[in-house]
């Protein structure tokens, strides 16, 4: 049985308190049901013209405080206690490749599924994963961070009633891109839900830096952990048909990373990139190396990146251009062109920002590769008793084992790490991964 959470990997206990809740949040709909009946039928008398609206929003208060689980009495025949467990605001966090978006979308497609319970295959949970479900937004940053008019716009269209009659529903991909004036408004929204309205906010965890504390302390919580390779390599072969023995060896090398493993299978690009990454450690012989595999390092993700965000950005502008007539001669296109010039502008600055992203997101895939190596190293060093997260390296692991011993292969691994935290804290790329090999070098 295929439903919508069946590609949540490895992610049992978060997909467990899913199902409940959106459970819970079909029985509200069905336990308002007659009171939209009566309201709307004439004999109720009395009913106002718009309905049972009313009686929707009173039973929607029944939420749960984001705080925990208030057990309570009233539970239906079908012993889900309408509201319990069900909340108006969600945060998924985990590490990168856990399936925050994932589940974020295979729970807006429960509580939009017309049995309940996401079955897969209702028109409620096809229009929901195929993006096109009228009372589902999705938010997913293009740029560095979302702007403040863009949440507005967004938080003013969530609080409408739903189309469908179910809920509204907002997915908010990369919460912690949030410019703090976004987070504000979204605050509002979060603080005061409109009774229809379910927000899902997607992040890498809780800590203050990725999620403001008022945010969060109006949220449910669902941690997403990494999925063991194992788990990965089963999703692969059942839903995408990969070779088992390759399966294996992509989900261990992409470190639980459900989308990396897959495009490692599938890209042979993909692989390529990798395995000139991995071939950094062999090459730092001297200063001059170090600095010329930091180059090549960066030019790689600048050029993954471009790659990426090309053909999207020339579509844009034809499409920008189209939609505003150019070329147009009659009267009034000079008029027309000079409003042009600054939407092109615009368009021109969020391409950047998306530009920008790109080449950070294909650096840091980069260093997740390089953090890997100097794993094996380590637990090599060590002799633990852990499978190699690059079987194809880990000849050249075991070697720089002996070399540098448990230690030099610890400062080796933190040197990549703290790289990676560098460049999230702004630090200019080039910079971050020129100190990173001199530090891989020296050990
Ligand atoms: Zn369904």
């Amino acid at each position: 049985m295929t439903d919508v959470f069946a590609d949540l990997v490895g992610q049992d206990e978060a997909v467990a308190t899913l199902r409940r809740a959106a459970a819970s949040a079909a029985a509200l709909l069905r336990a308002a049901a007659p009171a939209v009946a009566r309201a709307g039928a004439p004999a109720a008398g009395g009913a106002h013209p718009t309905g049972g609206h009313d009686d929707l929003d009173a039973l929607a208060e029944e939420f749960d405080e984001p705080g925990g689980a208030t057990p309570r009495d009233g539970a239906g025949a079908d012993g889900v206690q309408p509201g319990a467990g069900m909340t108006h605001a969600w945060i998924f966090t985990g590490p990168p490749g856990s399936g925050r978006s994932v589940a974020a979308r295979a729970f807006a497609a429960a509580l939009q599924c017309v049995h309940g319970t996401g079955c897969g295959h209702c028109p409620g949970c096809h229009t929901t994963l195929a993006g096109t479900h009228a009372d589902v937004r999705l938010v997913v940053p293009e740029g560095l961070s979302i702007g403040v008019n863009e949440m507005r716009a967004l938080v003013l269209r969530a609080a409408s009633t739903p189309s469908g009659g179910r809920w509204q529903v907002v997915i908010i991909e990369d919460a912690d891109r949030l410019t703090e004036a976004a987070g504000n408004a979204l605050l509002k929204a979060v603080e005061e839900p409109p009774p229809r309205t379910v927000f899902l906010l997607c992040a890498p965890s809780t800590h203050p830096d990725d999620i403001s504390v008022t945010i969060r302390s109006r949220c449910r919580v669902v941690p997403l952990r990494q999925p063991p390779a194992g788990a990965v390599a089963e999703v692969l072969v059942r839903r995408d048909g990969i070779a088992p023995d390759v399966a294996e060896w992509v989900a261990a090398a992409a470190q639980g990373h459900v989308g990396r493993a897959r495009r490692l299978a599938r890209d042979p690009e993909a692989r390529q990139r990798r395995e000139a990454v991995l071939a950094v450690p062999r090459r730092l012989t001297g200063v001059g190396a170090a600095f010329d595999a930091a180059s090549a390092l960066i030019e790689a993700a600048e050029a993954e990146a471009a790659a990426t965000v090309a053909e999207i950005d020339e579509a844009e502008r034809v499409a920008l251009q189209t939609a505003l007539g150019a070329g147009g001669t009659g009267r009034g296109a000079a008029g027309a062109m000079r409003g042009a010039a600054g939407q092109l502008k615009d368009l021109e600055r969020r391409q950047k920002s998306r530009a920008t992203r790109a080449q950070r997101d294909a650096l840091d895939r980069a260093l997740v590769d390089l953090a890997g190596f100097y794993r094996d190293a380590l637990t090599m060093a060590l002799r633990a008793p852990v499978a190699p997260v690059h079987t194809d390296t880990a000849a050249l692991a075991g070697a720089g084992a002996q070399k540098w011993d448990a230690e030099g292969a610890l400062r080796r691994l933190e040197a990549v790490l703290e790289c990676r935290a560098a460049i999230e804290a702004n630090v200019k790329p080039r910079i971050a991964v020129e100190a990173m090999m001199l530090a891989l070098w020296k050990g």
